[in-house]
């Protein structure tokens, strides 16, 4: 098969675009650097008819073992622009961002130029345009607009009422996000900086940040955390294969080391079906997978 372009390549490993080390090879993978280039290439998968999927950081995403068919989208370096279109007279900052930029550059970056509030989203991986597709850390309330491209090619401008963030959910089209408008509070550096800091450190007291994990295995159930029910139900270190409740952060799950996707799902059906037994809570996964799974 030929692609319009040479962005395309072959059963590249999705263990090597993930946060977790695991998942099998991408039956196609692309990493367009325009947004021309995407259009072209979603195109070419729509005419072959090839299902396509997108991986940004990989940090919340868990990839099958068997690997993943059609095309895998991975948005490249020509995606990481900022630019900064603020009013000079404005109490805000307006910024123009590419969806594979790293949330920690921006937070880095809104810290030196004085743009607020984006402290909770310190330590935070991942790219832009992951954040915004799980509304990681609220991150959707900064959000004006965001650029989509369609499975069919076509380009949207989708404004943040059609997006009704709530909590980890972003109503998202099917497509991959390019760009993002966002919108922060004006506050002195120093002030940015010192959050920043207090962020990190409560994270790095109370995240599992030591192993490969995709951060939290489950969303918080309404009024108490995930990871209190998995503690009580006397799950911290529960292990099937190489895949184990951290001990630190219990609604973490690590790769010890050879983790496969198969030993994270059943690890995760443990914890669903022991949660429910004890509490009468159905957990729901926070982690995205893709591709199918064995069996
Ligand atoms: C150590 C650790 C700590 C974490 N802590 C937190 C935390 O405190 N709070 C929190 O909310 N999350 C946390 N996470 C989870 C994860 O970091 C966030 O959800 C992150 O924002 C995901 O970004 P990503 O680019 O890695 O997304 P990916 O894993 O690549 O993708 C996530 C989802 O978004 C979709 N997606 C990705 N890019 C695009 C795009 N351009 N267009 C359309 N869809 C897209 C994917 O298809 C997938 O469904 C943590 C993860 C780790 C490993």
């Amino acid at each position: 098969m030929t692609w319009p372009h040479a962005c395309v390549r072959r059963h590249e490993s999705l263990a090597d675009h993930t946060s977790f080390r695991i998942g099998g090879p991408a039956e196609w993978f692309a990493e367009p650097a325009t947004v021309e280039e995407l259009v072209e290439v979603l195109r070419e998968a729509s005419v072959r008819g090839l299902p396509v999927s997108v991986v940004g950081g990989g940090t919340n995403t868990l990839a099958a073992d068997r690997g993943i068919r059609g095309l895998v989208v991975h948005l490249g370096r020509g995606f990481r622009t900022v630019q900064d279109v603020s009013h000079p007279d404005s109490p805000t900052a307006t910024l123009v961002c590419g969806a594979s930029l790293l949330t920690q550059r921006l937070v880095y970056l809104a810290a030196r130029h004085g743009w607020g509030d984006l402290e909770t989203l310190a330590g935070l991986p991942g790219h832009l345009g992951g954040a915004v597709a799980m509304n990681a850390q609220g991150i959707g309330r900064f959000i004006r607009q965001l650029s989509l491209v369609a499975p069919d090619g076509t380009v949207r401008q989708v404004p943040r009422e059609r997006l009704r963030f709530s909590y980890r959910y972003t109503a998202l089209a099917p497509g991959i996000i390019t760009e993002v408008v966002l919108q922060f509070p004006k506050v002195p550096p120093a002030e940015a900086y010192e959050r920043i800091r207090q962020t990190l450190t409560y994270r790095n007291s109370t995240q599992e940040v030591r192993l490969p994990s995709a951060g939290c295995a489950f969303k918080n159930p309404p009024g108490t955390g995930a990871g209190r029910l998995i503690d009580q139900a006397g799950l911290k270190g529960a292990r099937i294969g190489d895949a184990q409740v951290s001990s630190r952060h219990a609604n973490f799950i690590v790769n010890l080391g050879r983790a496969t996707c198969d030993d994270v799902l059943s690890l995760m059906e443990h914890i669903q079906r022991r949660v429910r037994q004890v509490f009468h809570v159905t957990l729901e996964p926070e982690v995205r997978m893709i591709g199918e799974r064995l069996g």
